[in-house]
């Protein structure tokens, strides 16, 4: 348990320039994306610049074949190319399951869409499995990865690289930040920062040529993200004032959506053919379908023709780009919300963005770039290339590691509030969402009951007032607090959110012990690293929606939580004074008091379960009564006294 006191020396330290470091060697920028990835490094000449690899390509897929029988691992272009021969050993699409637990729902809406297999590691996170039953982690694949666009440097540089920026959706929490900078551990690659990809690309749009300078919103739909933000750039300082979006939402889904409409219609043509289920056909149709949606950006129509996709079965038809936009809309209108939220939260009207800046593949489809129109009320500008802004971000920000790019500071934010729980299962916040990062806040929390020799400490995530409603992302207990009335001991909570976005929190014993206290200089404290469990898009979501719609109830139901816990501590006192006292009550007094105690706990009792919501005015008065019927009692045990009865 644990009582909210006096905020005592709270800090709120934005680092604002990054302390300019010289490597040895060139820090290169890496894109980890969804269904592509790409790599890029500062040149001589201080420009920012996207590294081809072997098939002398920009971008390379992320896609990874797992061989068991021969130990062969091919990592990108060739990967892709093998997966139609090797379907259950093609890992694509990893980073939707990176950080995230097998019973997630959108891991369980995953394991429905693609040919490989996801099974639950030991830890309960998802892990993908081989046809010959070996698990890898999607932080293993997603080393791989970094590995491969590692070499593509090395062997365009002519030099050992080790050090890298690598980007993640804006939208990633604790636990999928953690995952991507293990995934470079894995394979001996210093991840020295993660940052943001539309922050990167901001960064990279920011930084060309002609230095610009205002409002932007980077709108970053790629693969299997969606993200929103909105910077501010003046005198080379980047500062993210706020960011939205949704972890689940990319081109992947759009090419699911055909792909269903492709099975519906091959069964209507054959009389009940379903495909859903071989493997192979299902990998050709997927591919079949997002080479459809590409055309559509361009063309008006498209056909799919796949002959022999089965036996005798044929799959020959054509698509309209009217009818694509209508089949997923749905997916395109996810988009609103975000959006709306990102610029609400940045205190901004849309009419104050100076520059909507577009990334990631799927903002090429024509539908897509109309809602981004329409939403704004201006036309998106093409300043930069979707597929390479960010690579060519993370690359800017590198060299600013370096120390070789000078004059420019970056000012992320956190996504999410961070707070603890506090007595009566309120949520107190100790870092409110966008918050610019790295950031440091300590608060000073005291007990809230008599002899109270430890403190659980539970930390979470979320918009709600009460607990309940929030995410619990780790805990910790502080033992060894000696006994002291409630309210005594100084618990001091510390937040720390790096510059990666990872969280770490610490409590310690800050009581001022006198000196012949056998506590005195003795240091009492305890931290953990946050990487237990990560919010999936959808609960971020749902927890920001919920907190818009429950703000008045929220505030209603905290009074109520406030009196419960209030009347808690009274009833606890009284019960203490009965136990000192009773015997000597009278026992009608006695009951009295007990029956006055009884009643408010009840009260508290169908507060908390939510039974009934007493008006706070009724609870104070039966605390009154209660408190006064004590007293009164009290009074006659000690007059008695007095008078030596
Ligand atoms: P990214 O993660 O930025 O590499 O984006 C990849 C996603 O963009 C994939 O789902 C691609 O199918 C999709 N994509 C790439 N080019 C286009 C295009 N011209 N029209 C529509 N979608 C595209």
């Amino acid at each position: 348990m644990i009582k909210n006191a006096t905020i005592r020396g709270a800090r709120h330290s934005i680092q604002r320039a990054l302390v300019p470091r010289r490597y040895k060697h060139n820090v290169i920028g890496i894109d980890l994306g969804t269904t592509n990835s790409a790599v890029a490094v500062v040149g001589s000449d201080n420009e920012p610049h996207v590294l081809e690899n072997d098939e002398g390509k920009r971008t390379t897929p992320s896609v990874v074949v797992l061989e068991d029988n021969n130990h062969k691992t091919l990592v990108g272009l060739p990967a892709k190319r093998q997966a139609l021969l090797n379907p259950r050993n093609t890992f694509f699409a990893t980073k939707r399951l990176i950080g995230r637990k097998f019973e997630d729902p959108e891991v369980q809406r995953d394991i429905r869409n693609v040919p490989y297999k996801i099974v639950p590691d030991k830890q309960g996170d998802a892990a993908l499995q081989t046809s010959a039953g070996r698990n890898i982690s999607p932080s293993e694949i997603g080393g791989l990865i970094l590995e491969k666009m590692r070499e593509i440097a090395s062997s365009q540089l002519k030099e050992q690289i080790t050090e890298a920026v690598v980007t993640v959706p804006a939208y990633f929490n604790d636990s999928q930040r953690q995952a991507t900078k293990n995934s470079g551990k894995l394979v001996g690659l210093n991840v020295l920062r993660v940052i943001n990809e539309p922050t990167a690309a901001a960064l990279a749009y920011g930084c060309d040529k002609t230095r610009k300078e205002g409002v932007v919103a980077v709108f970053d739909f790629g693969g299997g993200t969606f993200d929103v933000s909105i910077l501010d750039i003046e005198d080379g300082v980047f500062e993210v004032r706020a960011t939205n979006g949704n972890t689940h939402l990319g081109g992947e889904d759009f090419d699911i959506v055909l792909l269903h409409h492709i099975l519906a219609s091959v069964k209507n043509q054959t009389n009940g053919v379903d495909l859903s289920q071989d493997h192979l056909a299902v990998q050709r149709l997927r591919e079949a379908a997002e080479q459809a949606k590409i055309e559509l950006s361009t063309a008006d129509k498209a056909e799919i023709k796949i002959p022999f996709v089965r036996d005798n079965v044929h799959v020959d038809m054509t698509i309209t780009r009217d009818e694509f936009d209508a089949m997923t809309m749905p997916l395109i209108e996810k988009v609103i919300d975000p959006v709306k939220r990102c610029v609400r939260d940045a205190e901004l009207k849309m009419k104050d963005i100076d520059e909507v800046l577009l990334v990631g593949g799927m903002t090429r489809m024509p539908k897509i770039r109309q809602v981004v129109a329409e939403l704004f009320g201006k036309e998106p500008s093409t300043a930069v290339n979707p597929d390479e802004a960010v690579a060519l971000g993370a690359a800017i920000q590198g060299a600013i590691l370096s120390g070789q790019v000078k004059n420019v500071v970056l000012l992320d934010v956190t996504p999410l509030s961070l707070g603890i729980e506090t007595y009566g299962g309120i949520f107190s916040p100790l870092i409110p969402r966008n918050s610019a990062v790295p950031i440091k806040k300590e608060q000073i929390f005291s007990t809230a009951v008599d002899g109270q020799t430890g403190v659980e400490i539970r930390v979470y995530q979320g918009e709600r007032m009460l607990v309940k409603d929030n995410k619990l992302i780790g805990h910790f207990k502080l033992a060894n607090i000696p006994q002291g009335p409630k309210g005594t001991p100084q618990i001091a909570v510390e937040f720390e959110i790096d510059a990666d976005g990872i969280i770490s929190v610490s409590a310690s014993d800050k009581t001022p012990y006198p000196s012949d206290s056998p506590h005195y200089g003795k240091p009492n404290s305890v931290s953990i690293q946050v990487t237990e469990v990560g919010l999936s898009d959808s609960e971020v979501e749902k927890m920001i929606e919920e907190s818009e719609r429950n703000k008045n109830l929220d505030e209603e139901m905290r009074r109520y939580y406030e009196h419960a816990s209030r009347a808690d501590i009274l009833v606890k006192d009284t019960e203490i004074a009965l136990i000192q006292f009773g015997e000597q009550m009278e026992e009608a007094e006695r009951n009295e008091v007990k029956a006055e105690t009884d009643k408010i706990k009840r009260m508290v009792e169908d507060i908390r379960s939510g039974a009934k919501l007493h008006d706070p005015k009724l609870l104070t008065q039966a605390l009154n009564e209660m408190q006064q019927k004590c007293m009164n009692a009290i009074k006659k045990i000690a007059e008695k006294q007095q008078k030596g009865v």
